[in-house]
């Protein structure tokens, strides 16, 4: 018998080995000739095999072979060494072919038909992976095949993308000034749950350091995060703070009065708490309602007097337009 390479012969062996239930060790184990003996050779069974590589014909050849087997192995396990995960998935591969996602039962029962083992639900399952990566490349591959599947999709069905989704972005300033988009993610919505996710991760991945401030908008899901227990954006590991445009647009969507809210924009930019008192009073004189409104932002969330030096001067989350600017465009 002739094989095509190394690999096949000696799958061609195990498959036998496993479906007889008997077993082998290797002997002599080099590059060009695969030699296997009887596990109980010389106590009673005198079954060997060596393949080598035949150069001239640049294929696999047979050339000792003592059958048949007088052994068995004693004992019926559920597993036989070398029903390996790379021999399972091999055997796998039609089924996986043809549905991708085939339940992991119908794999336990092709292989028992094959080999007459039932392999554990954990082997079946873990050997999905492998296989899966045999037929269709490994996720690496598959990642680099999306921009050239996007751009045929985009070609063929120019009507049927309605992209959906909202991009969640963190934007910091380095040392130079420089403007650097730190994470992105692309979410269902502003949910609780998409912030959440996002914010978890980028304390977890990216921003490791204590003592930063993170600016916002009042968006009440982030809010919810934040206070959520655990969630490590609180003091004193991070001071969260609010951009005072949206505080300008908030007073004004709530008050309905144009000129008012350029006074609390003044209460945010105060650097002193002497200038802050002067320009609360100011305010406060116009209604008493519109500080008790500015009361319930809480100080250190949006005046600069307050922010004990968080904010770095940064009063607004112009940063993060900037950069969606850039994310619009693309
Ligand atoms: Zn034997």
């Amino acid at each position: 018998m002739e094989y095509s390479s190394r690999k096949s012969v000696v799958a061609a062996i195990k498959s036998y080995t496993i479906s007889r239930g008997v077993d082998y060790n290797v002997y002599e184990p080099e590059p060009l000739t695969f030699y296997v003996k009887c596990k109980t050779y010389g106590n009673g069974c005198n079954w060997l095999i060596r393949t080598s590589l035949i150069r001239k014909k640049g294929c696999w050849e047979i050339w000792r072979y003592n059958g048949r087997h007088t052994c068995t192995i004693g004992t019926i396990s559920q597993d036989h060494s070398k029903l390996d995960s790379e021999t399972v998935a091999e055997a796998i591969r039609p089924l996986v072919e043809s549905d991708s996602s085939i339940k992991v039962k119908f794999k336990i029962a092709e292989v028992q038909s094959r080999f007459n083992y039932t392999i554990s639900y954990q082997k079946a399952w873990l050997t999905k992976q492998k296989s899966i990566a045999k037929v269709f490349g490994g996720w690496k591959d598959s990642y680099q095949a999306l921009p050239w599947w996007h751009s045929i999709v985009t070609q063929k069905m120019p009507d049927q993308l309605k992209y959906k989704g909202t991009p969640l972005v963190a934007v910091a300033q380095d040392g130079n000034q420089n403007i650097v988009p730190i994470a992105f993610v692309l979410l269902e919505g502003e949910t609780t749950d998409a912030w959440h996710f996002f914010l978890r991760n980028l304390r977890r991945h990216v921003v490791k350091k204590d003592g930063v401030g993170m600016i916002s908008d009042r968006h009440e899901s982030i809010r919810a995060v934040v206070n959520r227990f655990g969630s490590n954006w609180q003091p004193p590991r991070a001071c969260w703070m609010f951009c005072i445009r949206h505080i300008d647009s908030n007073f004004l969507r709530t008050f309905k009065i144009p000129h008012l809210q350029k006074l609390v924009v003044n209460i945010g930019y105060s650097r002193t708490v002497e200038e802050y008192n002067i320009n609360y009073k100011r305010l406060e004189e116009r209604g008493e309602a519109y500080a008790r409104w500015c009361d319930a932002i809480g100080l250190r969330h949006w005046v600069l007097a307050f922010d004990e030096g968080h904010r770095w001067g940064h009063m607004t989350t112009n940063l993060v337009e900037c950069i969606n600017s850039v994310l619009k465009g693309a």
